[in-house]
C-alpha cells in the first residue's frame, strides 16, 4: 500500500474554513506546534496494509453521521465477565475518562455475567485461554440497548473471537446498531505468560482508554485518521497502538465537537484533571501546553493551577 503522507495544504483543508466560529474554537483548531505528522508506515503497520483515503470534516457532515440528541443522550459501558484484583478500578476509570473525552454523561450497567446469559465461549487452540463470541454480546447489547442509549459498549478483560475460523479479535461493534465490544485482555503481559511490569496499572489504563477513546469516536462516525498522529490512527499492533497519542488532531476534535457541541476548553480541563489524577503525566503535559495555546498563558495559567489543587 503506498501511503502518501498529507501536505499542509491538505490537512487545513481537512479541518476546513474556520472563520466566524467562536474564538476559544478557532483557535483549539489551529494546529499550532502540537501534532506530529502521521509516522511513514513500516511493513506490518496498519497504513502499509490498509488503504485510507481520509475522511475530512466536510465528508464527515455529509455522511450524517449518528449524532446524540433526541432523547438518545448516554454513553453506556457494559462490563462483561470479570475484573479480577489489579482491574476493578479500571471501569470506574474509564467511565470518568469517556465522561470527559465525550463531554456526555456516561453510565456503568450492572456487570453481565458470561454463565447465564447463554455466550458461546471456547478454549483458543494456541493460548489455551477462554474466549467468547463477540457477536452474541453484541445481540445482547441490542437486545437490552438502554431507551437514552446513544451507544452501549462491553468491556471486558476475557478474549473475543469473531467466528470460529478467527484466532481472535481485540474487539467487533456494530455502527449502525450503536454497540460494540473490546477487549483488554491481550493489553496484560499474563495473558501471553509474562510477568507484569512495575507500572502494569498505569499501562493497562492507558491502553484502555486510547482503545475506548478510538473506539467510542467510530461510533459517532469518525473514520480513522491519517492527518496527524492522533486517538483515531488505525492500528495493526501494539507496539503501533502505544505509539499513538489520546488526544484528536484538530480534524476529529472538529469532528466529535460538532457532534456534540461541546466547549473545548472546560474538555480540555476536564481531560487534565483526568490525567493528573491518574498520574498520565505526558498526556497532562500536552493538555496543559494546548491550553496555553487556546487561552494564553495567562488564562490558561489560571486553570491549570486550579486543577493542580483538586
Ligand atoms: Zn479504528
Ligand atoms: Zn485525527
Amino acid at each position: 500500500m503506498d501511503f502518501k503522507p498529507p501536505t499542509d495544504s491538505e490537512k487545513l483543508q481537512a479541518i476546513g474554513p474556520t472563520e466566524g466560529l467562536p474564538e476559544t474554537l478557532r483557535k483549539a483548531l489551529e494546529p499550532g506546534t502540537h501534532f506530529e505528522p502521521v509516522p511513514i508506515p513500516k511493513p506490518g503497520d496498519w497504513l502499509a496494509e490498509h488503504h485510507e483515503s481520509g475522511q475530512g470534516f466536510d465528508e464527515f457532515v455529509k455522511s450524517k453521521p449518528n449524532q446524540p440528541g433526541k432523547g438518545r443522550k448516554k454513553i453506556y459501558l457494559q462490563p462483561l465477565g470479570q475484573f479480577p484484583n489489579g482491574q476493578v478500578p479500571l471501569v470506574e476509570s474509564l467511565r470518568e475518562y469517556a465522561g470527559a473525552y465525550f463531554a456526555m454523561e456516561v453510565e456503568v450497567l450492572p456487570n453481565l455475567a458470561l454463565n447465564d446469559n447463554n455466550i458461546t465461549t471456547r478454549i483458543n487452540q494456541y493460548t489455551k485461554n477462554r474466549q467468547i463470541l463477540a457477536g452474541d454480546v453484541l445481540a445482547i447489547l441490542r437486545r437490552n440497548l438502554p431507551a437514552d442509549a446513544f451507544c452501549n459498549l462491553a468491556i471486558t478483560m476475557e478474549d473475543l473471537y469473531p467466528e470460529p475460523s478467527w484466532n481472535f479479535v481485540f474487539g467487533q461493534a456494530s455502527l449502525r446498531g450503536r454497540v460494540g465490544v473490546y477487549s483488554f485482555a491481550r493489553y496484560d503481559p499474563v495473558f501471553y505468560g509474562r510477568k507484569r511490569e512495575k507500572d502494569y496499572e498505569k499501562v493497562l489504563l492507558r491502553r484502555s482508554c486510547r482503545v475506548l477513546a478510538h473506539e467510542t469516536a467510530h461510533m459517532f462516525g469518525l473514520q480513522h485518521c491519517i492527518y496527524y498522529k492522533c486517538a483515531l490512527n488505525g492500528s495493526n499492533h501494539l507496539k503501533e497502538s502505544d505509539s499513538r497519542p489520546l488526544h484528536l488532531c484538530p480534524v476529529c476534535l472538529r469532528k466529535l465537537q460538532y457532534s456534540i457541541g461541546f466547549d473545548v476548553v472546560a474538555r480540555y480541563r476536564n481531560l487534565l484533571h483526568f490525567y493528573r489524577k491518574v498520574g498520565l503525566d505526558n498526556e497532562a503535559q500536552w493538555v496543559t501546553s494546548r491550553l496555553k495555546w487556546i487561552l494564553g498563558a495567562r488564562a490558561a495559567g489560571k486553570i491549570i493551577e486550579q486543577e493542580t489543587i483538586h
